[in-house]
């Protein structure tokens, strides 16, 4: 079959421009990018690209969430002590009183 009989995998309507080499699949002016010189579609490029990329979004993510985390405790922290001391206030109150 012809490339100009072809559609788009993602698009019904549009006429393919390209084949992927990866997937082998047809597919639109859209749905095809260039990477490194290679026509691949966005699905084959997102492959190519993600395991690095996901890596650093994984470690900026943990990063990001570790700090989050951090933050929080010592927020909780702060909090829970400025709980704890206002708590011991009426209770050595009391005991002065009561002493
Ligand atoms: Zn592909
Ligand atoms: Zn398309």
């Amino acid at each position: 079959m012809s490339l100009a009989l072809q559609r788009c995998l993602h698009h019904e309507e549009r006429e393919a421009v390209a084949q992927c080499p990866e997937c082998t699949r047809y597919y639109c002016r859209e749905c095809i990018t260039d990477h490194n010189g290679r026509v691949v579609c966005k699905t084959c490029l997102q492959k190519l690209v993600t395991p690095v990329a996901s890596q650093t979004q994984f470690m900026r993510r943990m990063l990001r969430g570790g700090m989050c985390v951090v933050s929080f405790y010592l927020l909780w922290l702060f909090f829970y002590y400025l709980g704890e001391i206002f708590y011991q206030i009426p209770e050595t109150f009391h005991e002065g009183t009561i002493w």
